[in-house]
Parts: C-alpha cells; sequence; structure tokens
C-alpha cells in the first residue's frame, strides 16, 4: 500500500493538468491543501481566492491569517490539521485588468468535487470542520441548509463527525467578535472530540506546496 506522500503527490500531478472545467483558463496554481494528512481533522473551506491561487496554498490571505489565529486561540495550528478547500482552482471573472473572485457554479463544483472526496478518502479524517454553508452543503450532501441552525453541534455522515462553522472571509467582511468567537468554540469542540475519540494531533508530518515541501515520517 502506497503511503499519504506517493498519494498525494500523484493525485496533486493529476490536479495540475486537469482541464475538466473552464476554471483552469485562468488559474496561476492549483490549490492542493497542505497540513498533516494524517490529521484526524481536515478542515475545508468552498475555493481559493486571489493570494491562494499566487501561492498554490490555501488560507494564506486575509481570512487565512484570521483563521490561523482562531486556530491558535483553540490550541492548534495549521500543521496540526489538514486544510483544503472544495474547489481546486480559484472562480474568478476578468473584470477590465484585474480578475474578481466569484462563486463557482453548481456545475464546476460537481466536476471539481471528486478531487476532494479521493484527498478524503486518503486523509481518512475523523472530523471534519465545514467552513461556510458551502462546504457544508458539499459535505452533508445537501441542496440546502440551514447554518444557524446547525452550526456548532456535530452531524455525523457516515463516520466522520462535520461540524459546520462560519467561513473566515464571511466574519471579516460581514460579521464581528461574536461571530469569531463562534468560529473558535467550534474548533475546539473538533479539539475536544479529537481527545474523546482517543486520538491526537501530530506536528512531524507536514504537506505543504511553499516554502517548503516536507513529509517527514
Ligand atoms: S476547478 Fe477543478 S475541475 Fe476545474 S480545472 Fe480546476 S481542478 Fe479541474
Amino acid at each position: 500500500m502506497p503511503n499519504k506522500k506517493t498519494l498525494f503527490d500523484s493525485l496533486k500531478n493529476q490536479i495540475r493538468n486537469c482541464k475538466d472545467c473552464s476554471l483552469w483558463e485562468l488559474r496561476t496554481n492549483i490549490v492542493f491543501g497542505e497540513g498533516n494528512p494524517n490529521s484526524p481533522l481536515l478542515i475545508i473551506g468552498e475555493a481559493p481566492g486571489a493570494t491562494e491561487d499566487q501561492t498554490g496554498r490555501p488560507f494564506v490571505g486575509k481570512a487565512g491569517k484570521f483563521l490561523d489565529q482562531c486556530l491558535k486561540e483553540a490550541s492548534l495550528d495549521r500543521e496540526q490539521v489538514f486544510i483544503a478547500n472544495v474547489m481546486k482552482c480559484r472562480p474568478c471573472i476578468i473584470e477590465g485588468k484585474t480578475n474578481k473572485n466569484r462563486p463557482p457554479t453548481k456545475e464546476e463544483t460537481k466536476i471539481c468535487s471528486k478531487w476532494l472526496k479521493r484527498q478524503i478518502e486518503i486523509i481518512n479524517p475523523k472530523i471534519i470542520l465545514s467552513l461556510g454553508a458551502p462546504a457544508t452543503k458539499f459535505i452533508l450532501n445537501k441542496n440546502t441548509i440551514k447554518m444557524n441552525e446547525i452550526r456548532g453541534t456535530f452531524i455525523q455522515s457516515e463516520d466522520i463527525f462535520v461540524m459546520p462553522s462560519l467561513h473566515p472571509s464571511y466574519i471579516l467582511t460581514y460579521k464581528g467578535e461574536a461571530e469569531k468567537q463562534m468560529l473558535i468554540s467550534d474548533i475546539k469542540a473538533c479539539h475536544n472530540k479529537v481527545q474523546e475519540l482517543g486520538l491526537c494531533f501530530k506536528k512531524s508530518e507536514i504537506y505543504t506546496e511553499k516554502p517548503f515541501d516536507l513529509f517527514n515520517i
């Protein structure tokens, strides 16, 4: 059985060559995801933005720094979890001389989600923290959800505990301290669940694009 690094390297190569939807035309880099592939906790967002497209890394812009801060407040850091998006290329439109973020279409999401499904098979997480409604809908396989009703509560989906939470960009753009505390509380709940399940976080194995590509077994 190949190890996770080998499986991830092969998957990443397939995604790098992917032209299955039109988003490849405007991408600078695919955004595969990063962190510890053996982590019991997988964090999922919807799609890369401009900084992620430039760096090939998930959650590295303003929202990423905010997420790092929230992880820290829950006594975690990104090397202990795995962070990925449903979409592997940035959905954007050309406006004048710049590319502007846009939500992915249903069709684009459907086409691209095969890559995240494969990542989930490889990582085999016990807990998924889904950030925002689109990622939560995808992971729960539902067309409609009410985030204000399900946020902050574990929902068991097969053998995975899903914690729906708020997306850092949404909190930064529309909300404030109260919502930040909700996200921190949801991350803490995931941390506690890891302990409750008798699992732990290890920092020794890291899979990332830049500035280093380490995977120390
Ligand atoms: S968004 Fe996904 S399906 Fe579309 S080109 Fe990129 S990797 Fe392929």
